[in-house]
C-alpha cells in the first residue's frame, strides 16, 4: 500500500457535470483535495467565492503569474484561469490525492511538470446531451453558450491524450470507476 498522494488531472468540457462528479469524489474520501483555482471570471449564480474558486482582477491574475505563483494558468473563453502551486504542493506532501479540474491547456503544463500525474478526461454520453445541459443551466447567454460548446468540442478531440477517459452516463457509476482508478493507481 502506497501512502503518498498522486496529483490528478481532471478535465471534462463545461456542461458534462464535472462539478457535481467532483464533489461526490471529495466526500467519498477525506483523502480526497481539490484544488481552488483564481480566475478573473464573474462569479456564476450559486457559486461561493473560496470555495468553488477565489475571483480576482485581471491585475492580480497579472500579478500572481509574475511571481510565478501558478502551476499552470490559461485563459478560456475570454476568462483567465490558474492553479495556485503552493498549496497543491504541500497537499500532495502531506500524502492527499490531490485533483486540479482544469482545461486542456492547463493539463498540458502540468504534464510537463508531473509527467508521472494522472489524467483523467469526463466524457459527455453524446454531443447532445451536453448541449442540452449547457441550456439546461440557464446561467448563460446564447453567445457564451456556443462559446462553450465549440470549446467543448475541441476540448473533446484531445481526450485520446488523458490516460483514462470516463463517460459521465450516470453521475453514481462514473464517480465509482473514477475512484477504482485512483485506488488502483495509487498502488502500482
Ligand atoms: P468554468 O468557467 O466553467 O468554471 O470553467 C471553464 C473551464 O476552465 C473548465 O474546463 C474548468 O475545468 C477550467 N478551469 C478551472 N480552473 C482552472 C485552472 O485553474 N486552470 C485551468 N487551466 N483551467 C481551469
Amino acid at each position: 500500500m502506497n501512502n503518498n498522494g498522486i496529483l490528478v488531472v481532471f478535465t471534462g468540457a463545461s456542461g458534462v457535470g464535472k462539478g457535481t462528479v467532483m464533489k461526490k469524489i471529495l466526500s467519498a474520501d477525506p483523502n480526497n483535495w481539490l484544488s481552488v483555482s483564481m480566475t478573473t471570471r464573474v462569479p456564476r449564480d450559486g457559486e461561493t467565492a473560496g470555495v468553488d474558486y477565489n475571483y480576482i482582477s485581471v491585475s492580480e491574475f497579472e500579478k500572481m503569474a509574475e511571481e510565478k505563483a501558478f502551476l499552470e494558468s490559461a485563459c478560456y473563453c475570454g476568462n483567465y484561469y490558474g492553479s495556485p502551486k503552493a498549496p497543491v504542493v504541500e497537499q500532495l506532501e502531506k500524502g492527499k490525492n490531490v485533483f486540479l479540474e482544469i482545461e486542456v491547456q492547463g493539463f498540458e503544463q502540468v504534464r510537463e511538470l508531473y509527467p508521472d500525474c494522472l489524467s483523467i478526461f469526463l466524457l459527455p454520453p453524446s454531443i447532445d446531451v451536453l448541449e442540452q445541459r449547457l441550456r439546461g443551466r440557464g446561467t448563460e447567454s446564447e453567445e457564451v453558450i456556443q462559446k462553450r460548446l465549440n470549446a467543448a468540442l475541441s476540448e473533446i478531440s484531445r481526450s485520446g491524450e488523458y490516460k483514462y477517459n470516463v463517460i459521465n452516463d450516470d453521475v453514481d457509476r462514473a464517480v465509482e470507476e473514477i475512484l477504482s482508478i485512483v485506488k488502483k493507481e495509487k498502488n502500482k
